[in-house]
């Protein structure tokens, strides 16, 4: 039984748009605590792939589950969002005119699991848990910044915190390095090297260096008009004729 163990799990997924096949028959599965690499020319799949988990768009035929039993082709964006699917998209949206904390601050009291009020006073746990965040994304002595004043990378490391911080059960990143400075995507390798095995996370990404260093010995699928292509080690699926024939055109 390969749904055991797993976090995710896509059953021979199907999205048409008007009789064309996004998505073809797509078979995946991710495991808890694993980082899963999705890489894959443009016109993949791979958005319409994050669309179909998150709710945003309904497969024709197929199945999703999440955790043990959640079916997410049935379920509303904010049903999934609420289960605990939580997306970082491309463009980072902060609240430009709050400080980094604050921004934390509000992502936390913005989780209904908390249960809290936006103008409740923040008890220790939840500073220190704000603070140990702040850590993690590399902006401890950015805290009383506005978040607006922040670089493009900075930006995108605060929304991953403010993910962070509602404790999703599985995170998806799309192109979390797209525009970054290569200092910046480095730092971003790091901080998913720290991730790596308390989260369940699914990347996708174009930039390659960025995927050798995230992969590690991790399995990473390569997406090919709307079907897996390839699926295994970064050195496995470098090194695969059909991923180099679609990759150079030949
Ligand atoms: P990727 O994210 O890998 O670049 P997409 O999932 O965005 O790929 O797109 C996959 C294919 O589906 C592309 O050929 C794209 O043009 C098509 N597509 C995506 N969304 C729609 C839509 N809403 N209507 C029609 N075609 C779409």
């Amino acid at each position: 039984d390969t749904r055991h163990g797993a976090i995710l799990y896509l059953e021979d997924v199907v999205v048409s748009f008007d009789g064309f096949k996004a998505i073809k028959h797509l078979n995946l599965d991710i495991s808890v605590g694993e980082l899963r690499c999705i890489i894959g020319p443009n016109g993949a799949g791979k958005t319409t792939m994050m669309d179909v988990i998150t709710g945003k768009t309904r497969p024709s035929s197929g199945t999703a589950y999440f955790g043990q039993s959640l079916d997410l082709t049935r379920m509303t964006e904010v049903e999934i969002a609420h289960a605990g699917i939580g997306r970082k998209f491309q463009r980072p949206t902060v609240f430009e005119q709050h400080s980094v904390f604050e921004n934390l601050e509000l992502a936390m009291k913005m989780d209904k699991r908390v249960g809290t009020t936006l103008f409740a006073r923040l008890n220790s746990e939840q500073r220190d848990k704000i603070a140990a965040i702040l850590q993690l994304i590399r902006l401890s002595g950015q805290a009383y910044r506005q978040a607006g004043l922040l670089s493009h990378g900075q930006k995108q490391w605060l929304e991953i915190g403010m993910l962070l911080i509602q404790e999703p059960q599985l995170i998806l990143l799309d192109e979390p390095v797209a525009g970054m400075s290569d200092a910046e995507t480095a730092r971003t390798a790091e901080l998913l090297n720290d991730l790596r095995g308390k989260h369940s996370i699914m990347v996708v990404e174009h930039d390659m260096g960025f995927v050798a260093e995230i992969a590690q010995q991790g399995v990473v699928t390569v997406l090919h008009e709307g079907a897996v292509l390839a699926q295994g080690t970064m050195q496995q699926v470098q090194s695969d004729e059909k991923v180099i024939e679609v990759y150079l055109g030949r």
